[in-house]
């Protein structure tokens, strides 16, 4: 289950445990029938799960005109009207709740758990911080105060406390949040090098890949700051571990491996490094930069040969593209050109539309790149959209 339906849940778990107190209770002269709130409930949970937020509100303001004053009940109703957007209304459920009289400090906590929710999604950062730090001191609420604390903090922009954060939930849960703080010390390492503070960026991107060896950003940032230095033969060096967990980023440091390699006067670094990239990713961008590269050093014969062999090999748009280009190039005046000029401008067409970037896991896609997808907030799931496509 997603992490997100346990915050949502959280109230329909304490109407469970209530409902189970609440069967041994002893009668009173006019009792509420277990049996239909226990419908109440499930039908309301049912209606959740399905994003159907109108019918889950109309079993609660039924069960509402029989059990008005009943906290769960209340509390449900409030994070359905936080589900819906009516922050406002939820906020005031909440507040008035907590002045209530009599309630036991778990209770308390559920209230102030769901007040910390309604100030997050109204962006009152500061107003839910401090409700979730004085929660996290508390057995119950430490884990959900936590991520919530994390999720306030990304937002911030506050790096130190969001690894701070995290890295008590890295040893309080069995998730795995090290390639998460590898990210957040990506982000300090890059506000150091924007700063010109190279040694402080180093040691940052040194961190990222002590919590997660293979994490493509920091080995990015890393070989940057290399570069950086002067030390370009150890920043390609760096760059081409790519090749080993993530060949499809191998296209984002393409062009940093050429300014390096004519740094060193050496253009062989550049062509060995899209040979070697090529053969670890098929990747019709990296082809592109190979021919252009052997185009400027006058090899174009072997360019095209490349290139025709690529097209046929991989049904690749952008190869058809780019040869159509030669080729009208090659034969101006002839009568074939304006029917080149006709399929390079459809090729040209269909290439613009499929350019950028993709979520691998909500499938988000935006024409740069994000680190934290800005669909799912996950960290490091975006990737180059293109891709050569094999034929059968
Ligand atoms: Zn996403």
């Amino acid at each position: 289950m997603d992490p997100i339906w346990l915050l949502v849940l959280l109230p329909f778990a304490a109407l469970s445990g209530w409902l189970a107190a609440w069967r041994g209770r002893p009668e009173t002269s006019s009792p509420p029938t277990p049996g239909v709130i226990s419908e109440t409930y499930y039908r309301s949970i049912n209606f959740l799960a399905n994003d159907q937020h109108d019918e889950a509100l109309d079993v609660l303001a039924k069960a509402l005109e029989d059990y008005d004053e009943s906290l769960e009940i209340q509390l449900a109703l409030g994070t359905l009207f936080r589900r819906r957007g009516e922050i406002e209304k939820a906020t005031q459920i909440h507040q008035s709740l907590i002045s209530r009289p009599g309630l036991s400090p778990e209770q308390k906590s559920l209230v102030l758990f769901e007040l910390a929710n309604d100030y997050l999604k109204a962006g009152l950062l500061d107003r839910s911080e401090n409700l979730l730090l004085e929660l996290g001191a508390e057995d119950g609420f430490r884990e959900s105060a936590l991520r919530l604390l994390v999720q306030i903090y990304e937002s911030e922009r506050d790096w130190e406390r969001a690894i701070a954060a995290a890295g008590r939930l890295d040893s309080l849960t069995v998730e795995m949040w090290g390639p998460v703080i590898a990210q957040y010390y990506c982000e300090l390492g890059e506000r150091d090098l924007s700063g010109g503070d190279y040694a402080a960026a180093k040691e940052r991107a040194d961190q990222a890949l002590k919590l997660n060896r293979n994490c493509a950003r920091a080995i990015i940032l890393r070989g940057r700051l290399d570069a950086l230095t002067g030390r370009h033969q150890q920043a390609v060096t760096t760059w081409m571990r790519l090749c080993d967990e993530h060949p499809e980023m191998l296209n984002e440091v393409a062009r940093l491996v050429q300014a390096s390699a004519e740094s060193l006067q050496q253009p062989g670094v550049y062509v060995d490094f899209l040979n070697r990239a090529l053969e670890m990713a098929s990747d019709e961008r990296l082809q592109l930069l190979l021919v252009d590269c052997l185009s400027k050093q006058g090899r174009t014969e072997e360019a095209e040969s490349q290139l025709l062999s690529w097209v046929e090999q991989h049904a690749s748009l952008s190869g058809l593209h780019r040869l159509l280009e030669l080729r009208s190039d090659q034969k101006p005046g002839t009568p074939f050109e304006r029917d080149y000029q006709m399929v390079r401008k459809v090729t040209g067409k269909l290439l613009a539309d499929r350019a950028g970037y993709e979520c691998r896991f909500c499938g988000f896609q935006g024409k740069s790149l994000h680190w934290q997808c800005p669909g799912c907030r996950h960290w490091g799931t975006t990737v180059p959209k293109a891709a050569a496509i094999k034929l059968p």
